[in-house]
């Protein structure tokens, strides 16, 4: 029997006044499962306000007043805010940081206003070692300050493991530890919630018959953090079908930072001390959208978790123990190229294709570790780079954090001071990558190689003279880098 004749069958069995009860019944349940929803969601869908507002708004053709109409539009649809009595279950997502703390608080507010504060429920995505001590119970804290159910939500394996076993960094791009730790391991918190709500995975039961579950998915994004972010529309439905529908809503998108450390500052919600030893965000601690002084702060707090991934990162740079897409190393006086890294089956670990001595080869990367023991390593493939930090490698952050530990500084002392350090180091990295640049330039055999090379180190001085935290010192020696690719560009010119 089809799914759509099985529920029909279904809700023609129940009689008259019993839908109403059986769906009390179900989300009595859900109650005990989250502490959520007494009542089904109601009213109007906001996709259709939303719709709505953005044809009203983008309809108009006239070219000398889009400009303003677009200003307008953008402020009509900033100030957007969804029904909330049309869901069945509103999911608060929360890291625990500023961002979080700021939205929970702005939802709470709305929710109590339009009477469904029952229907709220705060998640997070726990990942373990990767986070901060003490996050995920700092998180169940504030649903316990906010009178909220929690639930914290995790993947079966740890961060560092799932990079070690996929072998490259997740990345801007290819972001798996956000949709592999996070929304996915929510979906299915959501899936776990809806089968409790129904008891048959079908929908909500109403007077009318069913109908799918409605899930308002709210975060703490913000349009400031990035420009990806900025891009995003701060409400969209995200999944529509028989089962659920799942709106993703981020009510601080258009806040500034300023105004996210207002409402933290008001309280009541306890913020992280991460903040109070420098970092400016509160996520993993080695996460890979952090900044480059973020990532050097926590380095120098986790001295235990910076070694190891520096080793992971290490391990992941030698193609011998993870090969990838035209890495070369040589065997046995010849070389080996890695053709394709293959994606593992359900039940087929990663498989390498490989070249060697005009023989194309296909094995397990177990094999393909057994037969390379020895090898030497020739070159790197293109995708070598995303298989660090796209910031800046584990090994570089330790090497820094080690220095700057041995000066004294210490986040957790005097966080204002070590940032300064922390930022003078970084010019100074910046300023002796440069400098490297320079003496490859000057050994480079072709005119092409030079060019690269001086570029690149143009580019190195160029960030690193912008920065307020350069010394007297440091400028004198930019400078110094500057003549010097004068110079040699004259002579690449000859
Ligand atoms: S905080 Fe950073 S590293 Fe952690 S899941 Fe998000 S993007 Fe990935």
């Amino acid at each position: 029997m089809s799914r759509a004749r099985e529920l029909l069958s279904r809700v023609r069995e129940i009689k008259a006044e019993e839908p109403v009860s059986r769906a009390e019944e179900l989300l009595r349940k859900l109650g005990r499962v989250g502490g959520v929803g007494r009542l089904p969601g109601s009213g109007p869908d906001p996709l259709n306000a939303w719709r709505e507002l953005v044809e009203a708004r983008t309809g108009r053709a006239s070219i000398t007043t889009l400009q303003t109409e677009s200003e307008r539009t953008i402020k009509a649809l900033q100030a957007f805010s969804p029904n909330l009595r049309f869901y069945d279950v509103i999911i608060v997502n929360t890291s625990g940081g500023k961002d979080s703390i700021a939205m929970s608080k702005e939802i709470s507010k709305l929710a109590k206003k339009q009477g469904v504060y029952n229907r709220l429920l705060m998640v997070h995505a726990d990942l373990g070692e990767a986070e901060w001590t003490g996050t995920k119970q700092l998180a169940q804290q504030h649903a316990h300050t906010l009178d909220l159910p929690f639930q914290a939500v995790a993947h079966p394996v740890a961060l560092g493991a799932r990079v070690q076993a996929y072998g490259k960094m997740p990345s801007k791009g290819n972001r798996y530890c956000t949709g592999e730790f996070k929304t996915a391991q929510i979906n299915k918190l959501m899936t776990r919630l809806l089968e409790n709500l129904t008891g048959t995975k079908g929908g909500v039961l109403t007077k009318v018959g069913l109908r799918p579950v409605r899930f308002l998915n709210v975060l703490g994004i913000r349009a400031d953090e990035s420009d990806d972010r900025a891009n995003k529309p701060p409400f969209h439905r995200a999944k529509s079908n028989s089962r659920r529908v799942k709106d993703d809503w981020y009510p601080i998108h258009e806040w500034s930072h300023g105004r996210v450390m207002r409402s933290v500052n008001q309280g009541p919600l306890r913020p992280p001390e991460s903040y109070a030893c420098g970092l400016s965000r509160h996520s993993c601690k080695f996460c890979i959208m952090a900044s480059q002084p973020d990532l050097l702060t926590a380095a120098l707090l986790d001295p235990a978790g910076t070694e190891q991934w520096a080793a992971r990162q290490e391990r992941m740079m030698d193609p011998r123990l993870n090969p990838w897409d035209e890495d070369v190393v040589r065997f046995q006086g010849k070389p080996i190229t890695v053709l394709k890294r293959k994606r593992p089956g359900a039940k087929r670990p990663h498989r390498v294709k490989y070249e060697h001595a005009g023989k194309i080869k296909e094995v397990t990367i177990d094999q393909w570790k057994a037969l390379v023991q020895g090898a030497q390593v020739v070159s790197l493939g293109p995708s070598a780079r995303d298989r660090v930090f796209p910031v800046l490698g584990m090994a570089a952050v330790k090497r820094m954090a080690d220095e700057l530990r041995a000066q004294g500084v210490d986040p957790r002392k005097d966080p204002a001071a070590a940032r300064i350090r922390i930022e003078e180091r970084l010019v100074q990295q910046r300023i002796d990558k440069a400098w490297a640049r320079i003496e490859e330039a000057k050994k480079a055999k072709t005119k092409d190689e030079r060019t690269k090379a001086l570029r690149s180190a143009r580019a190195y001085l160029a960030k690193a003279m912008h920065q307020e935290a350069l010394t007297q010192k440091q400028e004198k020696r930019a400078r110094e880098g500057v003549a010097q690719i004068a110079l040699l560009r004259q002579r690449n010119k000859r």
